[in-house]
């Protein structure tokens, strides 16, 4: 009994030890569960708002563009209306003219009239001192003559482009070009056919040219007739997305947020629940099967075993069954775990169960199985094509299976029926046995433990030992002693005629290589008998 409450104290230990485990996976489960989907939120809004941007860069591009060409489609316009004229050059009616075209222009910002490269009148009025023409950059198919970025004396404050053709120019300052967008941070650079980019901004002794681009700008360009157009916005930052997205990050993800917080939290309270672990362990089938020998007193032959079942901690510890069997047929997962055993029962002694018919394993089987009849379909599916034969298969039910008598009564007919040996288990611990056993077909008695611990004491309980046996003889029941841990407890029962025991005087319940181990020790020391033993079903 003192070993027992210490392999209880060590399955306590190794389930706390587990229950850290899973408190830290939880609060992982929490933490994941709050924060994805707050950065999936972020992540998406960032996505909508660069979307956004560029649909905005990309229109900027297109309206840029169309500017840079009806501004330079009306600058040469006013230019073919001057070269038309065959008014005397720099007359006062030629000067008039000029001024006409610039004033009904909204390109020019003046006109010039060139000669001999020398700027000889221009709208304004006939130049005295001499103005050299711009140098031509570009010559367009039709003629016209290009000059970019000409910080001419006429226009001195903007930079102009000067467009040619014949003998007369129209300067445009280049801002006129280029779209100026409402947002501040957007940056339109215009590349004229010339294939040089128009500087727009008032120059000012020292200052840069051109802001340069930086890497993971919205970009977009667009080209017509030889212009050609880009236009820059600045990518939103981190922390101007988060505050553009403070309010939906909030309203939407908070919610969100405490919803997986509160799943991560119920999950976690359901696994750290021993429910929970239960239900993990019949998941990831951590069950395996010991098994005690069974011995016919008569010739201390093993005749066969109990299977017992054991929980098997991912970290190696043994958990007893009296420590999750009750919860398990409590919660209903006791069915799959005699599923379990039942393979497992295959799977380890097959081999020894084929070579030897005479050998059998007793299985316990929980009272819901025994009284909805669900074993019955558990053996079949188990036990097919396995070439075990039902009578090398027990069932034992305790006194509890029997509340429900009449679906006992029809399940237990029918493992009979087949041929499986069916036993009562810790026979005398529940309440009215005899009427049980007259009414169920069951074919033999486990004597429980506590009786044979009374046997040659002077414990209160050590005749009912007697009057168990008798009974069970009188109703020709085999008799299984349990817990038999003394010589003289063997006797005692020799002396009684009892069939079977098992117990730690002959074994505890093994594993199963050592219990094939055993078994054929035992057959060495006893030898194989001619015929079947006497157990055999009534
Ligand atoms: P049980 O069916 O009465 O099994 C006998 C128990 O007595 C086993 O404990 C066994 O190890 C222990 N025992 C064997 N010989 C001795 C001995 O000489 N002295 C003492 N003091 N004890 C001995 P175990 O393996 O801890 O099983 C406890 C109970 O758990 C079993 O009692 C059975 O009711 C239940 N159980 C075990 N395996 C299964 C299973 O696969 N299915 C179901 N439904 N119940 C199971
Ligand atoms: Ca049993
Ligand atoms: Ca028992």
């Amino acid at each position: 009994m003192g070993g027992k409450a210490g392999s209880r104290r060590k399955a306590e230990g190794t389930l706390r030890v587990r229950r850290w485990r899973v408190v830290i996976e939880a609060m992982l489960i929490v933490a994941a569960g709050m924060l994805l989907p707050l950065a999936l939120a972020f992540f998406l809004s960032w996505r909508v708002s660069i979307n956004a941007q560029q649909d905005r860069v990309d229109l900027l591009a297109s309206e840029a563009v169309a500017q840079a060409l009806s501004v330079f489609a009306d600058a040469r316009a006013t230019l073919h209306a001057a070269t038309e004229t065959e008014l005397p050059p720099c007359s006062p009616q030629h000067i008039a003219l000029l001024r006409d075209l610039m004033a009904n222009s909204l390109a020019a910002d003046n006109l010039a009239y060139v000669d001999d490269d020398l700027v000889r009148c221009t709208a304004w009025g006939p130049i005295t001192r001499p103005i050299q023409g711009a140098p031509v950059h570009a010559w367009l198919p039709d003629g016209i003559g290009l000059s970019v970025n000409f910080a001419g004396t006429i226009l001195r404050r903007w930079p102009v482009m000067v467009i040619k053709l014949g003998k007369h120019s129209v300067l445009v300052a280049q801002v006129r070009f280029v779209l100026q967008p409402t947002d501040p941070d957007a940056r339109v650079e215009v590349i004229a056919p010339s294939g040089i980019a128009l500087v727009t901004a008032p120059r000012k002794a020292g200052e840069a040219e051109r802001e340069p681009p930086r890497a993971g700008d919205l970009v977009a360009s667009r080209e017509a007739e030889g212009w050609k157009v880009t236009v820059r916005l600045p990518r939103p930052s981190f922390s101007q997305q988060l505050d553009a997205t403070k309010y939906l990050l909030l309203s939407v993800t908070v919610p969100l947020a405490v919803l997986f917080g509160g799943i991560a939290c119920w999950l976690m309270r359901r696994r750290l629940s021993p429910r929970g672990e239960l239900e993990l362990a019949v998941r990831q089938h951590e069950f395996v099967v010991h098994y005690q020998p069974i011995i016919e007193l008569a010739t201390s032959r093993c005749i066969g075993a109990e299977a017992l079942v054991r929980w098997r901690r991912p970290d190696g510890t043994l958990v007893g069954p009296d420590l999750f069997i009750p919860l398990a047929e409590y919660t209903g997962f006791i069915e799959p775990i005699t599923d379990q055993v039942l393979e497992a029962v295959v799977a380890d002694l097959g081999d020894l169960l084929r070579n030897d018919r005479r050998q059998h394993i007793s299985i316990n089987v929980g009272a819901a199985d025994i009284s909805s009849g669900r074993i019955l379909a558990a053996l079949d599916d188990k036990l097919a094509r396995t070439a075990i034969e039902p009578q090398q298969i027990w069932v034992e039910a305790t006194e509890r299976s029997f509340v429900d008598i009449e679906g006992a009564r029809v399940t237990l007919a029918e493992l009979h029926r087949r041929g499986h040996m069916t036993a009562i288990d810790d026979f005398g611990t529940g309440y009215s046995s005899l009427q049980y056993l007259q009414r169920l077909p069951v074919d033999a008695l486990k004597i429980d433990k506590s009786f044979i611990e009374a046997v040659g004491t002077d414990a209160p309980t050590r005749h009912v030992t007697d009057h168990i046996i008798a009974m069970a003889r009188e109703l020709m029941l085999q008799i299984v002693a349990e817990g038999v841990e003394t010589e003289a407890q063997a006797d005692y029962l020799r002396r009684q005629k009892v069939g079977f025991a098992q117990g730690w005087l002959f074994s505890p319940a093994l594993p199963a290589q050592e219990y094939i181990a055993f078994c054929r020790a035992n057959r060495a020391a006893h030898g194989v008998p001619e015929v079947p033993p006497a157990f055999t079903i009534a």
